[in-house]
């Protein structure tokens, strides 16, 4: 099944109003790329901007609440994602597992959070170091999945996986396409286990040191669907270059 191309900036912890321009640029670039779906994740403060002037991407929260409401300070819920005008949310990054201490369970309950405010949901997975070189790298990210994914076919339609090997995020480093196209193919077969026949429209993004020197290569990798970029989604001129790769 050919399934759209989905390239997706996390601009992590970066951004102050001055960045709505470079956002801009980014939303001119993806006008010239009809064929494939481009979303920016900025932080927080700058979603509802974002939102406001993106007219051809989306744009999305980089983590939301398991809650809808309430006494959770510092905290930001799926529906006020909604409703500032994201469309969809990043969850279970390597830096929010790592940093923060959250479990497949707990990004599990995000996810059904996001899925019933209307989100699409980016539901991110991917080994360690350690865990790759013990040989174990597809079966961790098999039992990420099996312990966050939200069951049912409308959960289905509103997902993408990204594989990010935390050892791969911000470092310059990238998986072979061997072990890349052996990962997506092993997701893709977890996905059809658990959604049946839907798990085949999920689409599957690779993440990590993305740039527009690489992005070809990675995104010509079988079952790559698109990816998500961190530092090199920050400007139009790298994120663009890896939206006309896509
Ligand atoms: C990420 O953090 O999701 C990521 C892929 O970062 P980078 O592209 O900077 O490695």
């Amino acid at each position: 099944m050919a399934l759209r191309p989905y390239v997706v900036g996390n601009w992590k912890m970066n951004g102050l109003r001055a960045s709505l321009a470079e956002a801009r640029a980014i939303d001119r670039v993806a006008a010239r790329y009809p064929q494939v779906d481009v979303g920016v994740a900025p932080p927080y403060t700058l979603v509802l901007a974002l939102a406001e002037q993106a007219e051809h991407s989306a744009v999305g929260g980089q983590d939301c609440h398991a809650q809808a409401k309430g006494a959770f300070t510092g905290d930001v819920a799926a529906p006020m994602l909604a409703d500032a005008g994201a469309g969809f949310v990043i969850l279970g990054h390597s830096e929010r597992r790592a940093l923060h201490g959250e479990s497949d369970a707990l990004v599990q309950a995000k996810s059904t959070a996001a899925l019933a405010a209307g989100l699409g949901v980016i539901l991110c997975v991917g080994e360690t170091e350690a865990e790759r070189d013990a040989g174990e790298a597809i079966k961790v990210v098999a039992g990420q999945l099996k312990g966050s994914l939200v069951e049912g076919a409308a959960a289905a339609a509103k997902l993408a996986v990204a594989y990010e090997p935390v050892w791969a995020i911000g470092t310059g480093r990238v998986p072979s396409v061997e072990d890349v196209a052996a990962m997506h193919a092993a997701i893709r077969a977890e996905l059809l286990a658990f959604y049946g026949d839907a798990g085949a429209a999920v689409r599957i993004l690779y993440g990590g040191s993305v740039n527009a020197g690489n992005a070809v290569e990675l995104l010509s990798v079988p079952e790559v669907g698109g990816a998500l970029v961190g530092g090199a989604s920050l400007t139009a001129e790298s994120f663009g270059a890896i939206i006309h790769a896509a």
